[in-house]
């Protein structure tokens, strides 16, 4: 693609200090080979900025700082960490005007719709930890007469935390919050296509914590991802990404016995019973499925209720209704506060998801809603249309992939038991949605799904506290909660005493 340079910069505030990518020891340096990386809009397909790429290098510059940092940051009250996060969380809050446009210039993510909520999100997440993180508690165990023993909550060490572009502000402060209120010292990745709005909440954190607590280093997987995952000193890994690379994280970190979680894609069905479509319901079953295929994230959500089963004795009132809703999603430039669905992120992630579309449709696919978009040549913007597909096969490839863009298989259903055995026809097990008002069948769908995440008359987005992580290969841990944090980011010290 032909990069020019976009005028956004009455529209937006991109980081000024943080442009060098690299923060470590509460310093914006620039890398250590002065490579850099181009950010760009995909709505505009213009450049943003461009920022330092880190290398091994600098990688290993950040690990050494992190280190450092960490036999005192340690010892802190973790009330007293948790002060630090929360006043994070409300700069967060006073800047997020300015970090959502930033986000939504870089991710394409639509302001009004996503931008603006996620960094809002963010903020509570930070404060969630900050407040929860004095919960950091061991137990005692009665083991008799002269015995007394009891465990502490000891942090890990060194954690690298490694993001993608699609959600990247809350998942920072997911890891900023579950890291550091635990104790543990952070080198954090951005992903390479949207790392400006994290490193505007890098800046405001910038002299908050003590030096070498946080650090950022920007640039790709492969030069900067890859050698913070297989850094000798970095004890733990929360990775949240794809599959494919999530495998590579996982042997990188088992190689040294470390720490890792992985949060990683999905396939999430979405089940819809036919007490959910009767004249009292069906509005908000539609507006359920369409959330929860995450349309107005362009389909770009680990979570998207990709596959949509509905009984075939509602299926042409539930369809017709959601392909009109869909319809009426106003598709356009990120930055435009009119806009509910905004741009895919990359030339590269726009290609793929039009070549699911194509092969569905040379598949003999019938195509509900949508059409196979502009080739990227052909393209002003990243701008795929909602796609409703129906007549598909489980085998195909838009059926059992993660398409990551606004494709939805819908197929209708007869027999209970059929269902749940698409449902669980997957490698994935990440989220699921069931629309019923019938609770006993609400009760007996949830225990037979294997996802992490089971969403009842509800699609909405993760609240700080809930348990958060996928089934089978969707990841390894949970996040979001303060058990995930205890369970994931510290480990038990047992203290036997004979007294
Ligand atoms: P990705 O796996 O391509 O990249 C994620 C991060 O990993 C980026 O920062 C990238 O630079 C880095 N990376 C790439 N190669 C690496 C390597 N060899 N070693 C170490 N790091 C490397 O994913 P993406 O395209 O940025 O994001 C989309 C994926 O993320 C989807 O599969 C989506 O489902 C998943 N996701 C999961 C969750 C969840 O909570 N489960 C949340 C958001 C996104």
């Amino acid at each position: 693609m032909n990069s020019m340079t976009d005028n956004v910069s009455a529209e937006i505030v991109v980081p000024k200090a943080g442009i060098t990518g690299l923060l470590i020891n509460n310093e914006w340096r620039t890398p250590a080979k002065g490579k850099t990386l181009d950010v760009e809009n995909p709505s505009r397909r213009t450049k943003i900025v461009s920022i330092g790429a880190s290398d091994e290098e600098d990688v290993k510059a950040a690990v050494t700082a992190a280190s450092a940092a960490f036999p005192a940051w340690r010892r802190l009250a973790s009330r007293a960490r948790g002060a630090l996060l929360i006043e994070l969380g409300n700069r967060v809050t006073a800047n997020a005007e300015e970090i959502a446009r930033v986000l939504a210039a870089e991710s394409g993510n639509a302001l009004r719709t996503q931008s603006r909520p996620e960094v809002l999100g963010a903020a509570e997440v930070l404060r969630y930890y900050g407040g929860v993180i004095a919960e950091q508690k061991g137990e005692t165990l009665p083991l008799g007469p002269g015995l007394f023993s009891y465990t502490t909550r000891e942090p890990l060490g060194v954690v690298g935390a490694i993001i993608p572009w699609n959600s990247p502000v809350v998942l920072a402060a997911v890891k900023i919050g579950m890291a550091l209120g635990t104790g543990n010292t952070l080198v954090l990745k951005p992903a390479e296509d949207a790392p400006l709005a994290v490193i505007k909440i890098a800046e405001l954190a910038t002299g908050l914590f003590p030096a070498g607590v946080f650090n950022v280093v920007t640039g790709t997987g492969i030069d900067a991802g890859a050698p913070l995952a297989a850094h000798p000193n970095v004890a733990k890994v929360s990775f949240t990404g794809s599959l494919e690379v999530g495998k590579l994280v996982g042997h990188a970190v088992a190689d040294r016995i470390g720490h890792a979680t992985l949060e990683l894609g999905g396939k999430s069905p979405c089940i819809v019973y036919p007490d959910a479509a009767t004249p009292e319901h069906i509005d908000s079953t539609v507006t359920g499925i369409i959330n929860a295929m995450r349309f107005a994230r362009q389909g770009q959500s680990c979570t998207a209720g990709s596959r949509l089963y509905v009984h075939e004795s509602v299926w042409d009132q539930v369809m017709t209704k959601v392909v009109a809703k869909v319809k009426e999603l106003k598709i356009g430039d990120s930055l435009d506060e009119s806009s509910d669905i905004g741009a895919i992120i990359s030339a590269e992630r726009y290609s793929e998801v039009r070549a699911f579309i194509e092969e569905a449709i040379n598949n003999g696919a019938k195509v509900l809603t949508g059409a196979l978009p502009p080739t990227v040549e052909e393209a002003k913007g990243f701008f795929p249309e909602p796609v409703i597909f129906t007549g598909v096969d489980n085998s195909w490839r838009v059926c059992r992939e993660e398409v990551f863009g606004p494709v939805l298989v819908a197929l209708p259903w007869k027999d209970d038991e059929e269902v749940l055995q698409w449902a669980n026809d997957s490698v994935y097990g990440l989220a699921a949605y069931v629309f019923t008002n019938d609770l006993t069948t609400a009760l007996r769908v949830t225990e037979q799904i294997d996802a992490g995440w089971l969403q009842v008359n509800r699609a909405g987005g993760q609240i700080p506290g809930m348990s958060y992580g996928g089934a089978k290969q969707s990841g390894i841990g949970a996040e979001y909660s303060i058990e995930g944090a205890l369970e994931a980011y510290t480990s038990r010290k047992s203290v036997t005493i004979n007294v």
